[in-house]
């Protein structure tokens, strides 16, 4: 594959291809930024990378080339022919055309053997809180997240408690995962070129089974608490055993007029497993 902003202009035109603004599609075409991307998710021959989103392919090509298997999702299907062309080398992909928030991903993995899996992802701002909530809720085996976004969704990921940014987002990750920033990418290295730059985070999956009693109990109160965010606990939960979320907060010195946003992991476990009990 080559990369170059004119050749994948040509390549795209060539196919009649316009990119769609309704799917985020902004696609790199620098080679070096995605030499390093590679290079910092530390992918081997034992790694199986689910790619969400591989646009016209530029990832995608180098990523068949470290890791066993690369599986896609891409919701374009006007895209076929071009990933068809790109990808034409490499026998170790596979592409299904469909939206990742439906997938049945669970499925999709049982034909493949690995001992890692890899999300890898250069994402549209609208759907990165939502794919990355889906992984988490529907227990997905993955090692490690890797993914590229907006400045400014970055910065939700590492949020406490107290601060705008802080949401259910922040607590499920920081929960399973040692969050870290890898580099910045600048916009110049996309077509269109996007009026933010962009940062490369990786999600590594942190070993915390223990803590949680109950994942489904612990995944509805966060879901449930920052419902309606600029509302107290009592009004988001009050389907819930008030009385014994009372007795938890009395132990942090606080009460159900509190808002979720101002509760920190620790205390959601705490709530979450006296619910369980
Ligand atoms: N990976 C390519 C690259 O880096 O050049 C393309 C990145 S572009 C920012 C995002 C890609 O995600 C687009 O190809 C878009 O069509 C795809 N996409 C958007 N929403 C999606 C969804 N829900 N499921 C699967 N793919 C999606």
């Amino acid at each position: 594959m080559e990369y170059s902003p004119k050749k994948m202009q040509e390549h795209l035109d060539s196919e009649s291809f316009h990119l769609k603004k309704q799917f985020g599609q902004n696609f790199i075409v620098d080679e070096n930024i995605i030499d390093s991307i590679i290079r910092k998710a530390l992918i081997d021959k034992d790694t199986l990378v689910i790619e969400i989103g591989p646009g016209a392919g530029s990832l995608t090509y180098k990523l068949a080339q470290v890791a066993q298997n690369v599986l896609c999702y891409e919701i374009d299907t006007t895209l076929e022919n071009i990933l068809k062309t790109n990808l034409k080398d490499c026998s170790n992909v596979e592409v299904k055309y469909q939206d990742f928030l439906k997938a049945d991903v669970l499925t999709d993995l049982k034909k493949y053997t690995y001992k890692k899996i890899y999300v890898v992802a250069n994402l549209p701002y609208y759907i990165t809180t939502p794919i990355i909530i889906k992984i988490i809720e529907d227990k997905l085996p993955i090692d490690k997240i890797v993914v590229m976004v907006q400045k400014e969704v970055g910065d939700r990921f590492k949020a406490k408690p107290g601060t705008k940014d802080y949401g259910s987002l922040s607590v499920y990750l920081n929960y399973y995962y040692e969050v870290q920033k890898l580099m910045d990418v600048s916009r110049n290295v996309f077509i269109p070129k996007p009026n933010v730059d962009s940062i490369v985070v990786s999600f590594t999956r942190k070993d915390t089974q223990d803590k949680v009693l109950n994942e489904d109990i612990f995944f509805k109160l966060i879901r449930d608490s920052f419902n309606q965010k600029r509302k107290t606990l009592k009004n988001n939960l009050r389907d819930y055993d008030l009385d014994c979320i009372e007795e938890v907060l009395k132990k942090y010195h606080l009460d159900l007029s509190v808002r979720a946003e101002a509760l920190s992991i620790e205390i959601f476990i705490d709530i979450a497993n006296a619910l369980s009990r």
